[in-house]
């Protein structure tokens, strides 16, 4: 049954990709084929012109310093059209260096500082001398359970706004905070690489029920069977995270 097309902007794929932060693109795009559901991707280079009205749900994934200099220079001229999008409503997934882009700058280890798109009240400062934030990671969500990826960050990021889950393992925004990400409107922001959809399908589905709901898509989605994911969940804690696997009660 082909029910709708959702549009799924993947925003520079050629220089956000760290950690095959692609690989949520793959699984986005699949937990809806299994549903019925027909999938566009848009792959906007900063080659493009990005048509923020035409996209259900925009990722963002991580780069190095030096891409997310270029990709900050290039979103100067979309500042204001991607903040109304946002504050409108539109889905933006955030990995690490794009979730760092939507903050007011990214100071870098030199003292350079990367301006942000300024949507979100948050600064990200690598600071002088001090070490990259490296390893697995596990935070708790209020909506998604346990959520859980590999972090590998020089900025500590710092808001206000609601965090997108509590550490339970790893570092999270700053080391320091015990806040991992952020929520904003339909804006998820995160350090989890993994790629992060792979491992926590049920973050996929909060994600594309949000999406279908913006696409104006009005069924909920159908449950699909996450029996392997969750062995895998439940395996990599238990080598990586052993005091996370005895600590919750569910995944
Ligand atoms: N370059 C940024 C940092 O080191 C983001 C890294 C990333 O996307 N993994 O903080």
């Amino acid at each position: 049954m082909n029910r709708r097309t959702l549009h799924i902007a993947h925003l520079f794929p050629d220089l956000l990709n760290l950690y095959a932060d692609r690989g949520n693109i793959l699984t986005l795009t699949q937990r809806l084929r299994w549903r019925g559901f027909s999938v566009e991707v848009h792959e906007v280079t900063h080659r493009d012109v990005p048509r923020l009205s035409a996209y259900d749900l925009i990722l963002l994934g991580g780069g190095s310093d030096r891409e997310q200099g270029i990709v900050a220079e290039y979103l100067k001229g979309y500042k204001a059209e991607l903040k109304a999008a946002i504050e409108d409503g539109l889905p933006v997934l955030a990995i690490c260096g794009g979730y760092q882009l939507l903050g007011a700058y990214y100071q870098l280890p030199n003292g350079e500082k990367l301006p942000g798109l300024d949507i979100l009240n948050m600064y990200t400062s690598a600071g002088v001398g001090l070490p990259r934030l490296i390893g697995n990671v596990a935070i708790e969500t209020p909506d998604a359970g346990i959520v859980m990826g590999f972090e590998n960050h020089g900025g500590r990021t710092v808001h206000e706004h609601e965090p997108l889950g509590k550490v339970l393992h790893g570092h999270g925004n700053d080391g320091a905070s015990g806040f991992e990400g952020v929520r904003y409107h339909n804006v998820w922001g995160t350090y989890i690489h993994g790629p992060l959809l792979p491992k926590n399908p049920r973050l996929a589905d909060v994600v594309l029920t949000t999406a279908l709901q913006y696409a104006g898509v009005k069924e909920p989605l159908e449950p699909l069977d996450d029996e392997l994911e969750n062995q895998a969940r439940q395996a990599f804690l238990k080598l990586r995270m052993p005091e996370v696997e005895t600590s919750v009660p569910s995944l």
